[in-house]
């Protein structure tokens, strides 16, 4: 599979290629701030090999999800996010996925409606 895909956009925030707002890394995965936040807190965790979407997850993927939700409740404490918080993945054209580098979306920091559109 390939690692890195020059046409992605995640894939050139993951080089550096393109700045983000970084709130966290490691080796596997990295976390930034989505550029039209949707809630006070609105971060995106991505791994830095490009995978399409969840959909696209092998078995073998487990200890990277597993890393990814460990970023995720990192940064949640880091933001301060006691009362709860959302994280969504979108999958391919209907759920409305723009990127296609899988992300999760962390969003916090104000109620948040249910269910989503
Ligand atoms: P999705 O619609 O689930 O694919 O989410 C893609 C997200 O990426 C959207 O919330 C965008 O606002 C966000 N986004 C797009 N370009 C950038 C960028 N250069 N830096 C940070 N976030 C971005």
């Amino acid at each position: 599979m390939d690692v890195r895909d020059p046409g992605c956009l995640f894939c050139r925030i993951v080089s550096g290629e393109v700045p983000s707002d970084r709130v966290y890394e490691d080796d596997l995965v990295i976390g930034f701030r989505d550029v039209a936040p949707r809630a006070p807190t609105h971060v995106l965790v991505i791994p830095r090999r490009h995978i399409p979407d969840a959909h696209a997850l092998a078995d073998e993927d487990a200890a990277l999800v597993a890393r990814c939700f460990a970023a995720l409740r990192r940064i949640a404490d880091d933001e301060g996010l006691e009362g709860g918080y959302r994280i969504v993945t979108n999958v391919g054209p209907d759920s409305g996925q723009t990127v296609f580098h899988l992300h999760f979306h962390l969003l916090g920091g104000r109620q948040l409606g249910w269910p989503p559109g």
